[in-house]
């Protein structure tokens, strides 16, 4: 039996896991990625005190720091979260069952597909969701990044540094979304190629992808398309009660509670932080999670 069990080893997961344990709460983490979503960010240059951090090394050390306090960390997929007796059931996928008195949801979001023409049929032959993943694949080629956020900015970056051209695809007349420093940096390359008000409507080729064809008509000649188009909210496992949800997000008040009694949530799931999706903010959420399941505790 822990006194928490938090669901995700993303930043808003692991700070939970460390604040938790200063309270000395018996604690375990479920997740599949260590650091999560930041992992894909080898240049992270928001997060305080550090002005430039790999996204994967940062998820590291909050693990590490996680650990060093006492929580356990399992690399494993949570299937479902029963109540029974007052008491949460985890269970994964791989058949870990644990108990605990309260639980905290921070399993982040998923990615957002791009629903064009032959997309799907070149995933993983030219259609990529991850350019830190598989950017090192395209050395010396033409690839595209369909977006215009943060995300898309900061692939179209990584890309620049193994392709020969990055166009970047984005359906408005100019980047409204994406920070400055990234718009700075891509209109500065000599690499990089905005492609505005623009959307890809088809992939093309045979075997592998080799082409785009946009909506205007054009057809561009690729190597490798890469998608960032944002996240969606999903709850990946069976839960035994229900969750009050706004959009697909998990309602949270201001001590991230949500509809549950003794159920958290914290991070990009959350309604909270105005739904600023940051390290900063997932971090502040994790922190105020483990403190309210605490008082939680100690009330119940
Ligand atoms: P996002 O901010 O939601 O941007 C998604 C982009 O994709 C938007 O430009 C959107 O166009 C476009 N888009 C959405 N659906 C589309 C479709 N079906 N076809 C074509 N284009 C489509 O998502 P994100 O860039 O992944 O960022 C998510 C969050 O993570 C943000 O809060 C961001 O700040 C954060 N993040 C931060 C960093 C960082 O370094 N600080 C790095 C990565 C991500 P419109 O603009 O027209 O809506």
């Amino acid at each position: 039996m822990y006194d928490i069990a938090i669901v995700g080893a993303g930043p808003a997961g692991l700070t939970a896991a460390i604040y938790a344990r200063r309270y000395n709460m018996s604690t375990v983490v479920f997740g599949d990625v260590v650091g999560g979503l930041m992992t894909e960010n080898p240049c992270i240059e928001n997060f305080p005190g550090f002005k430039r951090v790999n996204g994967a090394e940062l998820g590291e050390k909050m693990k590490e720091h996680a650990e060093g306090l006492g929580a356990e960390v399992k690399l494993e997929k949570v299937a479902s979260i029963e109540k029974k007796d007052g008491m949460f059931v985890l269970r994964t996928e791989w058949g870990t069952e644990v108990e605990a008195r309260t639980v905290v949801l921070a399993h982040g979001l998923k990615r957002r597909k791009l629903a064009a023409k032959n997309v799907e049929k070149f995933e993983g032959r030219g259609v990529s969701y991850c350019a830190t993943c598989d950017g090192a694949f395209f050395k010396g080629k033409t690839v595209a990044v369909v977006g215009g956020g943060d995300s898309a900015g900061v692939a179209a970056l990584i890309l620049a540094e193994f392709a020969t051209k990055v166009y970047i695809i984005y359906r408005r007349g100019e980047f409204v979304k994406m920070q400055s420093p990234y718009v700075e940096k891509i209109m500065a390359s000599e690499k990089i190629e905005p492609v505005f008000n623009e959307e890809v409507v088809e992939a093309l080729g045979s075997e592998k992808l080799e082409a785009v064809r946009l909506k205007s008509g054009r057809e561009l000649p690729l190597d490798g398309l890469f998608i960032e188009i944002g996240f969606e909210p999903e709850i990946p496992f069976e839960t035994g009660f229900k969750l009050e949800l706004d959009r697909g997000y998990i309602k949270v008040g201001p001590d991230q509670s949500t509809s549950e009694p003794g159920v958290f949530a914290a991070g990009d799931i959350t309604t909270g932080s105005n739904r600023f999706h940051q390290i900063a903010t997932a971090v502040g959420e994790g922190a105020v999670a483990a403190d309210s399941a605490y008082r939680f505790i100690l009330h119940h």
